[in-house]
């Protein structure tokens, strides 16, 4: 027997392709999955498209995206287009979890503790020939079976009512004032999910961003309608032993430039089920998939440390920049042969911007 600790998507999904041919057990400790909402539900075209494979994704679907606009801290911006969907949560939640309980047994309201490394549900012992934690970034499993815990930062969110300079783009905010990794708008026709992901003072943050951004506040016009914050794991660590596997958040599967999580675990999910029963197999896959993704995204990531200054120089710049051919879960795409010349040609007219290139490769 299989047994998944957390129903969530990492869980849901897992329980679905490992059901098909396995006796597995999914044990969720809330009523409702999804609930309460941790996520601005933010994915790529591509990722939609995955999702559609297991369940009918397009009754969570709240908007359709076109592109970002990212934000220098001076409120100056550059449009990168590129599809994206926006999806409720609490209903690609349901909807999976409903597609799990076709091919597992689903516990809810149950909290899946551990003596030593048996499970518990309730009083009583399970035994399980394999154990996938699938629950998230505080994971009970990877602590019972003494896995490297990732490093974490904080995420706040609001939905309330805003002007998004265009509905169907998202807005990304850069400058140390208002994050040390990014905030964001995720526009929802008049009102937008406003949010901070950071290792600092997320809410602090936010109230800046609210406050104090030369654009943002602006526009933002209050009526808060929805609050919530969650925790977002910032390093992929070990997630195979033995028996035990983690997927999703608990192993840190995360795009470490965005802290987006659902295009991570899916593929991770689909290379486990593929591979099953051999974890090491899977954990090949995992890497030889996304490896180089998640190294390249960690790459990414140093911009959020740039100086205000060298923000804004870069955001000027980036103004013409063509992003064809780039994909917002594929950093790689940055390094195909068309990309990169047009790089190469703007640090060639802007090579004051070689400095701040050097810091990030
Ligand atoms: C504010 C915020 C915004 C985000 N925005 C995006 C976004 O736009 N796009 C994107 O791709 N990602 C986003 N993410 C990340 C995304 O939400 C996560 O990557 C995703 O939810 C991970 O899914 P999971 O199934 O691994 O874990 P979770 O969704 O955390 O699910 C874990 C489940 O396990 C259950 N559980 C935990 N412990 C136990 C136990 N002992 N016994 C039984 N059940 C247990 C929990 O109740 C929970 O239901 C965001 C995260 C945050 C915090």
């Amino acid at each position: 027997m299989i047994l998944i600790v957390g129903g969530g998507p990492a869980g849901c999904l897992s329980a679905t392709l490992l059901g098909k041919e396995n006796d597995v057990l999914l044990v969720e400790e809330h009523q409702s999955p999804g609930f309460p909402v941790q996520c601005a539900g933010l994915i790529s075209d591509c990722c939609f498209e995955s999702y559609r494979k297991y369940c009918k994704i397009h009754k969570a679907l709240e908007n359709k995206i076109k592109g970002a606009f990212f934000f220098s801290p001076s409120g100056d911006y550059f449009c990168a287009r590129g599809e994206a969907y926006v999806i409720e949560r609490k209903i690609l939640d349901k909807l999976l979890m409903e597609r799990a309980s076709e091919f597992a047994d689903v516990v809810i309201k149950s909290k899946v503790k551990f003596e030593g490394s048996s499970p518990v549900v309730g009083d009583k012992r399970i035994s399980a020939d394999f154990i996938i934690g699938a629950d998230g970034v505080n994971s009970e499993v990877a602590k019972a079976f003494g896995f490297k815990r990732p490093e974490i930062m904080t995420a706040i969110q609001i939905e309330a009512k805003f002007e998004a300079i265009d509905e169907n783009f998202v807005e990304i905010y850069l400058g140390r004032a208002y994050s040390d990794f990014f905030a964001y708008a995720i526009p929802l026709g008049n009102t937008a999910r406003l949010g901070v992901i950071a290792k600092g003072n997320a809410l602090a943050y936010l109230q800046n961003l609210l406050k104090r951004h030369p654009s943002v506040s602006k526009r933002f016009r209050g009526s808060i309608v929805e609050l919530n914050s969650g925790i977002i794991p910032s390093d992929l660590v070990e997630f195979v032993k033995q028996r035990v596997a983690l997927v999703g958040d608990s192993a840190g599967m995360v795009k470490p430039h965005t802290g987006g999580g659902l295009y991570y675990l899916l593929f991770a999910v689909e290379k486990m089920a593929e591979k099953f029963p051999k974890l090491d197999a899977f954990k090949r896959e995992f890497m030889k998939g996304l490896g180089r993704e998640i190294s390249l995204g960690k790459r990414i990531r140093r911009v959020y440390s740039l100086e205000d200054r060298e923000l804004d120089k870069l955001v000027k710049a980036m103004k013409e920049f063509d992003f064809s051919g780039v994909h917002m879960d594929r950093p790689s795409t940055f390094l195909s042969p068309a990309v990169l010349v047009r790089a190469i040609k703007m640090l060639l007219k802007e090579p004051s911007l070689f400095r701040i290139a050097s810091k990030l490769f």
